[in-house]
């Protein structure tokens, strides 16, 4: 038997969004702004043999500068899903904002493999990641992290697709950021999308409606048409930051903050 996991998602902050701000242009399907509740995810996937952690969640400094509502810093959020840091054994970072990178430098000192994409890294590290509209979605501490756990060896860097482990894959869509990757990760109910940003909120997929944040517009339509087809294909596509995760996959025995996407 291939190898399958439980997969959880990690809720450990939120903020108060609107329409207008998520969706890109979102004048031009002339509709009145509504309120959008934005939250913010990592995730977890483990079975006996390893635990992969998808993503880390900002930093408090990082959340704190742009008004977010921290829930749980990464490490006690990690707990609560009941996963120490030393236990994990690979970061896959789905790309480089400040909001999925903020929490590495909890796991310096343990051994995981700390995985992403070669597009992100490089992009994010060259000059075009310091242009103001890029850059404000990064924090440069942050970047030089990067850059020291590139120079010690500790971060590998993949191409448009990677195994990150048996069952678990990384794919390279870009879109929201250059170098953005989904996961997917074989669990014993079918295969799980983790879309990060590829997918903020479902209506993106559902309605076809680009979000805001953007580095290549048809990478992002494309990425959508992927997403669909791995969705009817079977798979089952958890959004990175939509309140609505909650509602699809959420289930009452789930600890506070922690929602069970697959057993
Ligand atoms: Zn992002």
């Amino acid at each position: 038997m291939s190898a399958q996991y439980e997969v959880l998602a990690v809720r450990y902050g939120t903020r108060q969004a609107s329409a207008a701000e998520v969706f890109l242009n979102y004048h031009v399907y002339r509709e009145p702004d509504r309120p959008l509740p934005m939250d913010y995810f990592f995730w977890v996937a483990r079975n006996p043999a390893r635990s992969v952690l998808i993503d880390t969640g900002f930093s408090p400094a990082g959340g704190a500068a742009r008004g977010r509502t921290m829930l749980m810093d990464t490490v006690p959020a990690l707990r609560a899903a009941g996963t120490a840091p030393d236990a994990v054994t690979h970061i896959v970072l789905t790309h480089a904002h400040y909001d999925h990178i903020g929490g590495l430098p909890a796991f310096a000192g343990t051994d995981a493999e700390i995985l992403m994409t070669r597009d992100e890294y490089d992009f994010w590290t060259g000059p075009m990641g310091r242009r103001g509209q890029f850059a404000h979605t990064a924090e440069a501490s942050e970047l030089d992290h990067l850059r020291e756990l590139r120079a010690a060896g500790r971060l590998t860097l993949a191409g448009r697709t990677r195994q990150v482990a048996p069952g678990i894959e990384l794919i390279q869509v870009g879109g929201h950021t250059p170098g953005q990757a989904i996961v997917t990760v074989a669990t014993a109910s079918g295969p799980v999308v983790l879309a990060s940003d590829a997918v903020h909120y479902y209506e993106e997929l559902e309605r076809d409606r680009p979000f805001s944040i953007v580095a290549s517009l048809a990478d992002m339509y494309a990425a959508f048409d992927q997403i669909r087809e791995l969705a009817n294909g079977g798979a089952r596509v958890v959004a990175g930051h939509d309140p609505l995760v909650a509602e699809r996959f959420g289930h009452p025995a789930d600890p506070p903050g922690v929602i069970t996407i697959s057993r």
